[in-house]
């Protein structure tokens, strides 16, 4: 399977376009996928660069219309306007804005047309119901032959894109949106264009033969052009996330070479290089810092909202912006490493996907535009057949053909395609702002599921630093432990090793070092072998090792670190990990959402009842090897638990993976993004409850969108088809058709646009 490489499409209109794309790419030989979204207007495509390449693409889909882009897969290595360029997000945009603008002027100078022509309609049904006089003869020998002047010019100019879609569906049979309503629009013309071209021949064949559709035709592609105007206006506005995580990359960097200062350009700037930051000042890029110390506003990557001081060894992060005091750090990631670089390409990537919910929508916007033009002709055939009976031909002539139309425009798509993607997009954006990241669409979805949460203690309820407490241990065991610990990645053993630093023991070289999964760890010091761990790592061993010898300290949510010899237990230390603030808060909050969070830990049990009781977790597995957890998570599952898991994601992987949803603690720069399906920034748990909360209330819009797209049409089709007609006498207007299908798009887009301000 090749990467997928994103483009991005020009001229694609509505959702049926998004799958005469797919289609049509998908048969070219050499192409493995292609994924179309019509909310970002991208397309996804992973293909044998040996048999087809995108000038194939483009040759294939030019005649219908549609030019696939450059890539915009974002590669952070280029300066900041090259990449943006690239990525041809402000491109497409000043484009989008031109598109824009044009459709504006067409607009404005088709309104008063069609007010016009609304007026002649009205006065035409006022004087009929005998409200208001009979226009006079001479106005109405005006307009009569003024209307089809309008009319042409609505059709021809403004209508043009519908026009041009009817042409590709005669030309190549592919039908979308603008073919139905050039379709539409254009019999309503014809038919009217006939009547007032052979007027007196056919009112003497036909003597009640209906008036003329002019007036159809106008107001119906104003209407549209209308909506399509507004939609389009308010989709730009839901993907401007990604816009302002762009904005937040600084263009230079202040850097020290040969002792001097020089103000580079960030893409020039190396691994290592020291790079000073005014009060005030963006920070170029990732670094630790290495003289100074300042408050920093991480509030645009993190969505931390209080300044955090950096000090001497600390993180700072691109995009972040300096508050008071200057300070130097040392470069350690430059272009696309940086934390600001991998989430943008995740932001970006995630609004691309597809939520599964889109799938029933895909499914019948693919087959709507065909089924549509089937229900069209055949309301059209049976006014005719059934009609002519009892109303006479020419009028059952004329109310077919007012269905035709008013089935082609209000069955239209568009609002269909938008409904999920749009609300993904607002949805993952609002997430990124808020220091949420969401790895796709149906990690969004599912979160909005789950009930139970697991969270690993180490780093996630605590803060992950622990620090050596009590001490049972002579200096030269000690020492021997540190040895042993300096090999592990453990938390656990950063303790020890700062100890050992801190008080300056000699640490010595270790042999046969070994990791013992969830239980501890072995190794040769000094021609001794020296095993380190838990009890049941003791026992394990054999060793006679009694628990409540260290239980004092347990259950005060210590964990004890057990030295030993293959003979005999030597002594213990005690090691103890800060709760983190947020902890109890958090846990309260997924309460209130009806969430059990279960706490699940290699720990001691007795220290992790105590931690779980500190911050009010209903659960507790203890003594669990990481393997295990995974077999938490199954169990919970088989029961029809839908199961989140939250861990440091680094020996949590399996258990990440296993998780409906796996939400991984991203602390400093180093964020294992790609391993989770969510990961909280700043390592803040209370973000959990956010998360949870975003994906309720983007499910929500979506599903108010799919009601407001699929309520149009069922409610729409029948109603215009004039299937009402010989019960009720109802009978839709295209007009009103034309109305309603744009209305249901605006909506739909409006109704997205309004979960960005939702509070969460
Ligand atoms: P958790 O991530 O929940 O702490 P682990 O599987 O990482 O679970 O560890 C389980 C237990 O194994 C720890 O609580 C500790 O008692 C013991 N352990 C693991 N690694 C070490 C180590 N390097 N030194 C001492 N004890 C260790
Ligand atoms: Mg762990």
């Amino acid at each position: 399977m090749n990467k997928p490489v994103i483009y991005k499409i020009k001229g694609m209109h509505c959702a049926s376009c998004a799958s005469i794309i797919e289609r049509t790419v998908k048969k070219i030989d050499g192409v493995e996928s292609v994924s179309v979204n019509p909310g970002t207007e991208n397309a996804k495509i992973s293909y044998d660069q040996n048999k087809t390449n995108p000038e194939f693409f483009n040759k294939q889909l030019e005649p219908l219309g549609y030019t696939l882009l450059s890539s915009t897969a974002s590669d952070m290595g280029m300066s900041r306007d090259e990449h943006t360029a690239h990525l041809g997000l402000s491109q497409t945009k000043k484009e989008k804005l031109a598109e824009l603008s044009s459709m504006k002027s067409k607009i404005i100078s088709a309104i008063p047309l069609a007010v016009l022509s609304v007026f002649i309609m009205g006065w035409d049904i006022f004087a009929q119901l005998q409200v208001v006089r009979e226009m006079p003869l001479v106005w109405e020998e005006f307009f009569h032959h003024l209307l089809p002047i309008i009319a042409t010019y609505v059709l021809f100019v403004v209508g043009k894109p519908y026009l041009l879609g009817l042409y590709r569906f005669l030309r190549y049979g592919k039908a979308n949106m603008d073919t139905l309503i050039g379709l539409g629009t254009s019999v309503a013309f014809l038919y009217s264009f006939i009547i007032s071209a052979f007027e007196e021949t056919l009112f003497a064949a036909f003597p009640n033969l209906s008036g003329t559709y002019y007036d159809v035709t106008i107001v119906v592609i104003t209407f549209i052009a209308l909506g399509k105007y507004l939609e389009t206006r308010s989709k730009i506005k839901t993907g401007d996330a990604i816009e302002k995580l762009l904005n937040l990359q600084a263009k230079t960097a202040l850097v020290i070479r040969g002792g001097k200062e020089l103000e580079l350009s960030v893409n020039e700037v190396k691994h290592d290089d020291l790079v000073i930051v005014k009060p005030g000042a963006k920070i170029p890029l990732d670094g630790v810092v290495t003289e100074g110390s300042s408050f920093v506003d991480e509030s645009m990557v993190t969505g931390e909202p209080m300044p955090t001081q950096k000090k001497v060894g600390d993180m700072v992060i691109a995009g972040t912006m300096n508050t008071n005091s200057t300070f130097t750090f040392r470069v350690t990631k430059i272009g696309s490493e940086t934390l600001l670089a991998h989430i943008i390409q995740m932001v970006e990537e995630a609004q691309n996907s597809k939520a599964p919910i889109q799938a029933l929508a895909d499914k019948i916007s693919s087959i709507f535009v065909p089924v549509v033009l089937v229900i069209a002709l055949i309301a059209l055939g049976t006014w005719i057949l059934f009609g002519t009976g009892s109303l006479g031909f020419s009028q059952s002539l004329s109310f077919g053909l007012v269905s035709f139309v008013g089935v082609l425009v209000i069955a239209c798509p568009c609002a269909l395609g938008l409904a999920t993607p749009t609300a993904i997009i607002v949805g993952v954006g609002k997430g990124a702002k808020e220091g949420i990241l969401i790895k796709d669409a149906a990690t969004l979805e599912k979160l909005h599921n789950v009930d139970t949460v697991i969270v690993d203690k180490t780093g996630t309820i605590t803060i992950g630093k622990p620090t050596l407490v009590d001490i049972g241990l002579d200096t030269e065991f000690l020492a021997a432990l540190a040895s042993l610990e300096k090999k592990s990645e453990h938390p656990i053993a950063h303790a020890v090793v700062q100890y050992a630093q801190e008080n300056n023991l000699v640490v010595h070289d270790v042999s046969n070092f070994e990791n013992i999964q969830g239980k501890g760890i072995k190794g040769i010091v000094g021609g001794t072998e020296y095993f380190a761990g838990n009890a049941t790592y003791m026992h394990d061993l054999g060793l006679d090792f009694d628990s409540t010898e260290v239980e004092q300290f347990t259950v005060q949510g210590k964990t004890p670190v057990i030295l030993a010899t293959k003979e005999k237990v030597i002594g213990f230390v005690m090691v103890a990990d800060e709760i983190k603030k947020e902890s109890k808060q958090a846990v309260a909050n997924l309460h209130k959402l009806g969430i059990k969070v279960i706490m699940v830990t290699g720990d001691n049990e007795q220290t992790a009842k105590y931690i779980a009781s500190l911050v009010g977790i209903d659960e507790v597995v203890a003594h669990v090897l990481p393997q295990d957890k995974l077999a938490t998570i199954k169990e919970l599952q088989s029961k029809g638990h839908v199961v989140a898991m939250a861990g440091d994601g680094v020996n949590d992987a399996p258990a990440l993976a296993q998780a409906d949803v796996g939400i991984a603690m991203g602390t400093g720069t180093d964020v294992a993004i790609e391993s989770a399906g969510i990961t909280l920034l700043g390592g803040d748990i209370s973000k959990l409850t956010k998360a949870i909360k975003l994906s309720k209330i983007t499910m929500r819009g979506i599903k108010q969108n799919l009601f407001f797209a699929f309520i149009y049409n069922i409610v729409g089709i029948p109603l215009a088809a004039g299937l009402f007609f010989p019960i009720f006498g109802w009978m839709l207007s295209p007009i009103f058709a034309g109305f309603a299908m744009s209305l249901s798009s605006v909506s739909v887009v409006l109704n997205s646009l309004r979960l960005k301000k939702m509070k969460i």
